[in-house]
């Protein structure tokens, strides 16, 4: 089911989220039915108060058979934190589904280990770099209520093409 993303300046893209304590068929339900809703607005990440939900879940996804380099598999993670983070920094160019036809360069670090639990109740921990420890990274703020354009100035923000999905 394609659910309705929730953008700016809705409060709850603001909120810190509840850790999950009980991984439910309606937790699996709805990582699935996010995971629909970002493939829908062709996004590669999406986290839990996107669709008005505040609880500590993303789901991150990037096939693209012409960036195979940049592309990983589809990712339920729930209470996910970064346990380390390089202190190489880089600079990649970040959009988000709830702040539609805006972009920006954002640095963070390179490189960063995440821990988890998956949709099995079974403990993961994910060390990578490139476009999933962006896409990480990104969504797991989104947990903590922030946005990637806390991170620039403003007048830095670009235009992005828009693509139709449904929103709130
Ligand atoms: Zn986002």
């Amino acid at each position: 089911m394609i659910l309705p993303i929730y953008c700016e300046p809705n409060p709850v893209l603001h909120q810190e989220t509840e850790p999950i304590t009980e991984i439910t068929d309606e937790i699996r339900e709805l990582a699935a039915n996010m995971r629909e809703t970002m493939r829908k607005a062709q996004g590669i990440g999406l986290a839990a108060p996107q669709i008005g939900k505040l609880i500590s879940l993303l789901v991150v996804e990037m096939d693209d058979p012409e960036d195979p380099e940049a592309s990983f598999p589809y990712l339920a993670l729930i209470n996910p934190r970064v346990t380390w983070k390089s202190k190489r920094m880089v600079n990649i160019v970040e959009g988000c589904l709830s702040i539609p036809g805006k972009e920006g360069s954002v640095q963070r670090p390179d490189r960063v280990r995440v821990k988890a639990k998956n949709l099995d109740g079974d403990t993961v921990e994910i060390d990578t770099d490139g476009m999933l420890a962006r896409v990480l990274q990104h969504e797991i703020d989104h947990l903590h209520g922030i946005l990637f354009t806390e991170y620039i100035p403003k007048k830095q923000l670009k235009e992005r093409k828009i693509v139709d999905y449904p929103r709130l």
